[in-house]
């Protein structure tokens, strides 16, 4: 977090505030921010998948909340559409959705698919968009505007998916869903704890009725007045940011920690102009010659001081056991040293063996 976001959690933190005034300012001031009809703060966009999914399946009664998630049986609308596709594997978030009760009905990855399969229990469609996510399946871009009209909710999970800041309108004006989900904790650089969820406003009604100070589904899910106040001064900041601006000073970051590794030949080191999801960020590829498994790099990066993360590809996303990647959206000014330097020790401990 910046140190602004923390300074204001600290404020928020020595003050008694009415709860409901500030979660309405906070919420009616991030839609105006993000260009959306209404906003929620949850706890992280895993929360944001739970709230979603019981808004959509009270059909627009809140009554219905108290029925979920165990007697979602008495409820007309108790059935989630996702596509059946590689991501399932790869991310895990999709089966949040059973958390709020509900039932997941996965489809076979084509939109006349999902169009015979909905019936009159159908809650909502989920989707999960990223250039990888989408991987053998329609994209966003060819599923929302067919599907916006059937009259099912469609909610977008993009809660990876910044820059560019545009999305954050980009899947509910552009596109045509009804809600859309991020991360407080990822791009925004937000507090952890928390997540957005926009969109339409008779659906986010329910997911405000349906959490705290709510005894529903989303009580546990209780944000409070220090996280409500450190997302919205993380937004604030990160939509004033400029893409590009933020861009080339993350690619310069990347090209600092590339340069302490190229005077080893056998490993290849890539810069690609955009993220793993197909976000708008600069990713360094390093591929260690063969036998060097990214693993050991993982390892040998978590124990050093200060320890590292590096990102290693799980077996699911069939890429080469001796690449990582390595992004610098959260790095400070001056990490990149410390980046650097882990990597070409651990280049000339491993290789020379
Ligand atoms: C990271 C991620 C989440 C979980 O986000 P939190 O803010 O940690 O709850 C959910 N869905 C997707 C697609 C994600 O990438």
């Amino acid at each position: 977090m910046r140190k602004e976001t923390v300074e204001v959690m600290r404020e928020a933190a020595e003050h008694f505030i009415d709860y409901l005034d500030l979660q309405r300012t906070v919420c009616e001031r991030i839609a105006e921010l993000t260009k959306n009809e209404a906003a929620f703060v949850t706890t992280g966009a895993a929360g944001g998948v739970v709230l979603s999914t019981a808004a959509c399946m009270c059909a627009g009664n809140i009554d219905n909340l108290d029925r979920i998630p165990d007697k979602v049986n008495m409820l007309e609308k108790n059935e989630v559409i996702i596509f059946d596709g590689e991501f399932q594997d790869s991310i895990p978030y999709w089966k949040l959705i059973r958390k709020a009760g509900a039932k997941i009905v996965s489809v076979k990855p084509d939109i006349d698919a999902v169009k015979q399969v909905v019936n009159a229990h159908t809650a909502a469609v989920f989707l999960f968009p990223s250039s990888l996510y989408e991987r053998g399946i329609p994209t966003c871009e060819e599923v929302i505007p067919e599907l916006k009209n059937i009259g099912v909710p469609i909610v977008v999970d993009a809660a990876a998916q910044l820059p560019p800041r545009s999305n954050l309108w980009y899947y509910t004006n552009e596109l045509g869903a009804d809600l859309v989900i991020f991360s407080g904790g990822k791009h925004i650089r937000g507090p952890q704890s928390t997540g957005l969820i926009l969109g339409k406003k008779n659906l986010i009604d329910i997911c405000k009725a349906a959490a705290s100070p709510n005894a529903e589904i989303g009580r546990p899910y209780k944000t409070g007045k220090e996280e409500l106040a450190g997302i919205l001064t993380a937004l604030e900041f990160f939509m004033k940011e400029d893409d590009q601006s933020l861009y080339d000073s993350q690619y310069e970051k990347l090209m600092t920690v590339k340069a302490y590794l190229n005077h080893f030949e056998t490993v290849k080191v890539e810069m690609k102009t955009e993220g793993r999801l197909g976000t708008f960020q600069p990713l360094l590829l390093i591929t260690f010659p063969e036998g060097i498994r990214g693993e050991s790099c993982h390892e040998f990066a978590r124990k050093y001081n200060p320890p590292i993360d590096i990102g290693v590809y799980q077996p699911e996303f069939k890429m080469p056991e001796n690449t990582v990647f390595i992004n610098a959206y959260n790095l400070s000014e001056g990490e990149q040293y410390m980046v650097g330097e882990m990597l070409e020790r651990f280049c000339e401990e491993s290789i020379n063996r």
